[in-house]
């Protein structure tokens, strides 16, 4: 029911941004009303060690609830976002809203896992957000490990120096780093060598194929094997079938996260699979 009404409304929303620049502005009037209006909600989704069935991560993953529009998914409104500056000020919220969740399941006496949160680029690039990041753990009584910053390969191409400086930093914070969507980037391997990374996340897009087709298996294979010899841990996105689960444990990737262990889920929800663990496949 919630995915048919977030479809008609990507629908509404790609008509409306392919409008007139009247459009554009009222969307980003919306925007900026969501923002002061709270309309935004963070879901978390487990990531699992398959092999105990223990959640070892979880990744906020925004969700827009407009009064207007309905449902929104992030891929509809996080790229304009990101064209008409607000991103910064999302992205704020999001480290904002998660660390205040993080200090909410602590007080209920929950310990729950790192938790990872998607950072756009251009606020990557910017001095600021290590500061942003510091402030937002200060002001909740958390530490570093508590989180994990998840960006794509493209974001860290884009100004090498810039990222080489801001991943220093988080990593002094005790953030952990993980490249998300790894794989789809147009970037060379030997950056990983040069930048402090905790974690690869392979694309899910590889992950679909590794029953399927050998492109697949052999691109997820070697992402294995790579980062198991650089120390580097991998989580694979997207796990679907018990056939991919089965895969990845063979190949010596064990942390995974997809639809087959858990959907993204509200914060009352991973409250509960916090406390009682999850069911697995
Ligand atoms: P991502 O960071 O790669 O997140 C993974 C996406 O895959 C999520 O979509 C998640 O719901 C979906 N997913 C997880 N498991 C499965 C599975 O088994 N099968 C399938 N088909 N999909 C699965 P979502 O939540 O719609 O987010 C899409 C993208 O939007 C994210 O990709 C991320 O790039 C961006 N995004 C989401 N939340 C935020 C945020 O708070 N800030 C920023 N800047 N970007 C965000
Ligand atoms: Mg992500
Ligand atoms: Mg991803
Ligand atoms: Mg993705």
């Amino acid at each position: 029911h919630a995915k048919k009404e977030g479809r008609n409304n990507a629908q509404f929303f790609m008509q409306a941004l392919n409008d007139a620049a009247c459009e554009r502005l009222l969307l980003e009037r919306q925007l900026r009303k969501a923002l002061a209006n709270e309309e935004f909600v963070l879901y978390y989704q487990p990531q699992v060690d398959a092999d105990s069935g223990r959640i070892v991560g979880l990744e906020a993953l925004i969700r827009w609830q407009s009064p207007e529009l309905g449902f929104v998914p992030p891929v509809s409104f996080i790229p304009f976002a990101e064209e008409s500056g607000q991103i910064m000020l999302i992205d704020e919220w999001v480290v904002h809203a998660v660390c205040r969740q993080i200090a909410a399941w602590r007080a209920q006496g929950i310990t729950p896992p790192r938790v990872a949160v998607n950072l756009s680029g251009c606020h990557f690039l910017k001095k600021s957000l290590v500061e942003m990041v510091a402030e937002c753990l200060q002001n909740f009584g958390l530490e570093g490990r508590h989180l994990e910053v998840e960006l794509t390969e493209g974001v860290i191409m884009r100004d090498v120096e810039q990222a080489t400086a801001t991943l220093a930093d988080l990593k002094r914070m005790g953030v952990t780093v993980s490249i998300d969507d790894f794989g789809t980037g147009y970037s060379s391997l030997s950056y990983l060598r040069r930048f402090p990374i905790d974690t690869l996340k392979i694309d899910r897009s590889f992950i679909t194929g590794v029953t399927k087709d050998a492109d697949g298996a052999a691109i997820t294979t070697a992402i294995i094997s790579m980062a198991t010899s650089m120390r580097l841990d991998i989580v694979a996105e997207g796990v679907e079938t018990a056939e991919q689960m089965t895969f990845l444990l063979d190949h010596g990737c064990a942390v995974m996260q997809g639809y087959l262990f858990c959907r993204p889920a509200p914060p009352e929800e991973v409250t509960r699979l916090l406390v009682d663990g999850l069911p697995m496949p």
